[in-house]
């Protein structure tokens, strides 16, 4: 089977197991090609649903959980997003198909990984990202605020920055918790009050910076 073929399959499969229900997040996970976004080495399990090493001690996520993380971002199409943790580029790609009028800036603190997502994420011709390299724990404050920010990498807590970097209305999403498992959680910004909701357990690698590990 091709990858195009791979990729329906195992969307269709996220769909049936619960983890994709929104028409936009469907289409954006059909379209955008995750092979692309792996070392060769990896490339032919694209399309099982696993994290997979992508260098330099780091991972992209199951399609699983970028399925989890993208739907519970409720991203709009003109929302201007901030991801912390670009690894592969591919979740930034995902954010960038939804968001067609909007903007995602991604930052990574590891160059050659900088210099990947920056790569993959031109290869597929998505003109509305950029990436930086950052200590994402401080967020980008030139660019704030956002209303939708997403960081794909375990914190200790919540960094401070990054809430105050959320636009009214805006939503950020975090998993918390130890090195080992965390909770994934959302702090919602809705009249200039925050709230928080946990939406469940999650395993990532970790946030590491001057508020993070
Ligand atoms: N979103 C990525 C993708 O689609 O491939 C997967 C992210 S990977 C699980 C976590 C990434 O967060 C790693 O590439 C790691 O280097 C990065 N990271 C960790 N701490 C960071 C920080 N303070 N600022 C920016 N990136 C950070």
């Amino acid at each position: 089977m091709d990858f195009a073929s791979k990729r329906l399959k195992l969307v269709e499969k996220l769909i049936k197991n619960g983890y994709l229900k929104t028409d936009s997040v469907i289409s954006a996970m059909r379209k955008v090609p995750r092979e692309l976004f792996l070392p060769l080495e990896v490339r032919d399990s694209a399309y099982v649903d696993t994290p997979l090493p992508i260098g330099h001690n780091q991972t992209i996520s199951a399609p699983h959980m970028v399925a989890i993380m993208t739907e519970s971002l409720k991203v709009e199409s003109s929302n201007k997003i901030l991801e912390i943790g670009s690894g592969s580029g591919y979740q930034a790609a995902v954010l960038a198909e939804i968001a067609q009028d909007g903007f995602v800036c991604t930052i990574e603190r590891i160059k050659p990984l900088v210099e990947w997502a920056e790569m993959k994420l031109h290869e597929c011709g998505f003109e509305n990202t950029s990436v930086f390299e950052s200590d994402g724990t401080l967020g980008l404050p030139g660019n704030a605020p956002y209303d939708r920010v997403i960081v794909t990498a375990a914190a200790p807590h919540v960094p401070k920055a990054l809430v105050e970097q959320l636009a009214e209305g805006g939503l950020l999403l975090i998993p918390v918790g130890g090195q080992g498992y965390q909770e994934l959680k959302r702090v919602t910004l809705k009249s200039g009050e925050l709230s928080e909701e946990n939406l469940g357990g999650c395993v990532f690698v970790p946030l590491i910076g001057k508020d993070g590990w």
